[in-house]
């Protein structure tokens, strides 16, 4: 972080703290955004986490959960309020405000110090100072990294070093991801120290399985993949009746597209997913081929190299259409070796 010392200098006094995420936040989003609440109200700052939508039940048992206000759930003239009365506000794990949503505007304009703290491409310039890293496999590492900058690792308590290993646990796939450094692992080393119960962690985030999700999961993988062997890419799509049939809550599709990354041979996956007024994708690629720059230019998205996200305001099967028209110009145009 440039002005290191200044952002120090101004957490030594007691400042009124906002900490905000992306919009659908997931255990990296979730788990920096409560790691740093818990850290900085320690601290003796008064902190407030504000997600732009409300989140999936299996990151519940971070501890902070009860405190954490869903923009969608709260009356404007109070968030704008917090807002005008906040002397600091975070944003962590997205690069650019409109991944909050109607919030990017309000931070946007908020006379208060911004901080930034991200591993997204393309990073959009509003923060005043800036922890940001396309190597670090997490948020939640960056996290790490601002508490030890801040020579504070021996203030990490079991709650902190739990909301920061689902961050980088996630954000790795389990350690699987080429982002899974020596350093990742030992600063995950360093969260075990610090009183981090890896088993119960990993129970409680992948087996929270609902009866309903696991037929789903079934169901989509044996009627709605497709896979297209000459391209190397498969995807699933899945309709708004599916997700109602199966009675699906936020976050049951979660991971659901590396079920298609790991078939042999593919090294691009989708899917297509019908929510209301519009479709949300997640796209996923092993090696050189950056689904970043493709949800970029297709959908409107972004993300990582390896993993980004988009959206389309056209119908599923226009957006099918479009996705597979994409697919084919992009191995044109980037002669890329499926
Ligand atoms: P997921 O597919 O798991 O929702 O997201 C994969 C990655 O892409 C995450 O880092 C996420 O923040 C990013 N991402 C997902 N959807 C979008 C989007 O619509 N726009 C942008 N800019 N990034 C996205
Ligand atoms: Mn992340």
């Amino acid at each position: 972080m440039q002005n290191f010392e200044s952002f120090k200098r101004f957490f030594e006094t007691p400042q009124k703290v906002i900490i905000t995420t992306h919009q659908n936040p997931d255990a990296d989003a979730l788990g920096s955004s409560l790691g740093l609440y818990n850290f900085l109200k320690n601290r003796g700052h008064e902190v407030k986490v504000i997600t732009p939508t409300p989140y999936p039940s299996f990151l519940n048992w971070m501890h902070g959960n009860d405190s954490v206000l869903i923009y969608t759930e709260m009356d404007h003239q109070n968030v704008l309020r917090l807002f005008e009365e906040a002397t600091a506000v975070f944003c962590l794990d997205f690069s650019t405000l409109s991944r909050i949503n109607e919030l990017g505007e309000i931070v946007r304009e908020t006379k208060s110090k911004k901080i930034l703290i991200d591993h997204h491409l393309d990073p959009e310039s509003f923060a005043d100072y800036m922890l940001w890293s396309t190597e670090a496999a997490a948020t939640a590492e960056l996290v790490f990294e601002l508490i030890d900058q801040l020579q504070a690792t021996n203030e990490i308590d079991e709650h902190i070093a739990e909301c920061l290993y689902a961050g980088i646990m996630t954000d790795t796939g389990s350690f699987r991801h080429s982002s899974t450094t020596a350093k990742v692992h030992r600063i995950v080393a360093e969260l075990i120290d610090h009183g981090a119960n890896v088993n119960r962690v990993s129970k409680l985030i992948y087996d929270n399985n609902s009866i309903n999700r696991i037929k789903f999961v079934g169901y989509a993988i044996s009627e709605k993949l497709y896979v297209h062997e000459d391209l190397n890419m498969a995807y699933i799509k899945i309709s708004k009746e599916e997700i109602a049939k199966y009675d699906l809550k936020s976050g049951d599709t979660e991971g659901l597209v590396n079920y298609a990354l790991s078939i042999k041979g593919i090294n691009i996956a989708a899917i297509l997913m019908e929510k209301e007024g519009l479709i949300k994708m997640s796209f996923r690629s092993i090696g050189d081929f950056s689904v970043n720059e493709f949800a970029r230019e297709n959908f409107g998205g972004g993300g990582h190299k390896n993993a980004a996200g988009g959206a389309s305001k056209e119908s599923l099967d226009a957006t099918e259409e479009k996705f597979l028209t994409a697919i084919f110009h992009s191995k044109k145009q980037l002669n890329y070796e499926f």
